[in-house]
């Protein structure tokens, strides 16, 4: 069976708190073990300053990579400042991080110089369509090289703006039970929070089916399948580091 890719963006909650990294983690890492799974988490450096041993704890099992330092949408004035400075502070914490994803997937014209020039391997932060926040129409679905970077692109369950993420099988339930199961998958932790509340339209249709009800549809999409992090799938694909 071709493995699959688990990815995990770790950062603030939704509504600005930090609840989703004690209280859905240790359940998040303990169901990863039960399963076989293994995953690449994109984590917010800057939640080092305060969760450093529940990184590292992750780290024992899961392959860490940067998801910015602050978690701000990218644009030209920060973007330099997010992807080296992220970099750094992962490497004083002892992490040495190959791989990077924007916030939100909102990228800036010089991305993938930035990561190369900042000794990044591989991103993931392409997909194809949100409206005001990306267009990228002609976009591949499976990972490819570019600039000497490797993208792993976020492919659709539908064509073209249904990203494989978990928060488009929670809003599309129950018809995302016969989605396909693209190569890659994405989760946030906070989805799994009951009464979590996200800000403006977009924040309401993440609330949909979250708690409980995000842990079942999990359950029912990942189990069957087997997953491994962005970095161990390069290798067992020989696509160079
Ligand atoms: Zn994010």
């Amino acid at each position: 069976m071709n493995k699959k890719i688990m990815t995990v963006d770790l950062e603030p909650d939704v509504d600005g708190r930090f609840r989703s990294l004690t209280e859905c983690i240790p359940k998040l890492l303990n169901y990863f073990d039960d399963q076989k799974i293994k995953a690449t988490f994109f984590t917010v450096s800057s939640l080092l300053e305060k969760h450093e041993s529940l990184i590292k704890e992750i780290s024992k099992k899961h392959e860490i990579s940067s998801h910015s330092h602050t978690h701000s949408i990218l644009n030209p004035a920060n973007t330099s400042w997010e992807i080296r400075h992220s970099k750094e502070v992962f490497k004083e914490y002892g992490f040495d991080v190959k791989g990077f994803r924007a916030p939100k997937f909102i990228t800036t014209k010089n991305h993938f110089k930035l990561l190369k020039e900042h000794e990044y391997s591989y991103d993931s932060s392409l997909a194809r369509y949100f409206p005001g926040r990306y267009a990228n129409w002609g976009m591949k679905g499976k990972p490819y090289v570019k600039d000497g970077i490797i993208e792993f692109p976020s492919p659709n369950f539908v064509w073209p703006m249904v990203n494989s993420g978990l928060s488009y099988l929670k809003l599309l339930h129950p018809v995302s039970k016969v989605f396909p199961k693209p190569y890659m998958f994405y989760l946030h932790p906070w989805e799994f929070l009951e009464g979590v509340e996200g800000k403006g339209f977009v924040g309401t249709l993440l609330e949909r089916n979250s708690g409980r009800k995000a842990v079942e549809i999990f359950r029912s999409y990942v189990e069957g399948q087997k997953w491994i992090g962005c970095r161990d799938w390069m290798k067992e694909n020989k696509l160079k580091i």
